[in-house]
């Protein structure tokens, strides 16, 4: 206890004694990312839990980190108190293609605003990555839930 370690749900990355109370981003409570109009969601903080095991974060690639901000919605004022020290988080999904084959691929599902301030201070942007098996612990809501796995 009093180490460095992100408990669920009790250490936004958000430094909340710099942060204006009318901050819409700065709430307590669960916190989940959807992307795709809903189609997936992910359980943030479980994966925060999940990547407070110490694992190594790896900056991310410059264009990667413009793809991500591609699509999230950034709250400009949120930028000011948001705390670079925490690293974004990556996970798998799955999604199936037009002959219903499964393809996959990555998504930054935590640290939008981090990744947008890294970017406006040109230094990089630091990202732990869940494996596949975690991913899928996260993964609240997917298109491929509800047909049966082989
Ligand atoms: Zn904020």
């Amino acid at each position: 206890m009093g180490d460095m370690v992100v408990e669920s749900g009790t250490a936004a990355p958000c430094d909340e004694q710099s942060a204006p109370d009318d901050c819409p981003q700065c709430g307590t409570g669960p916190e989940t990312y959807t992307m795709l109009r809903g189609m997936y969601k992910f359980d943030v903080d479980l994966a925060r839990s999940i990547v407070s095991d110490g694992r190594e974060p790896l900056a991310l690639d410059i264009e990667d980190v413009k793809y991500a901000l591609e699509w999230s919605v950034i709250h400009e004022p949120h930028l000011d108190h948001v705390d670079l020290t925490y690293p974004g988080i990556i996970a798998h999904y799955w999604y199936p293609d037009t002959s219903g084959e499964l393809l996959h691929g990555t998504v930054l599902i935590d640290g939008h605003h981090r990744a947008a301030k890294a970017l406006q201070r040109n230094v990089p942007f630091y990202v732990v990555v869940l494996t596949e098996a975690e991913s899928k612990k996260v993964t609240l809501r997917s298109p491929e839930v509800g047909v049966a796995m082989e």
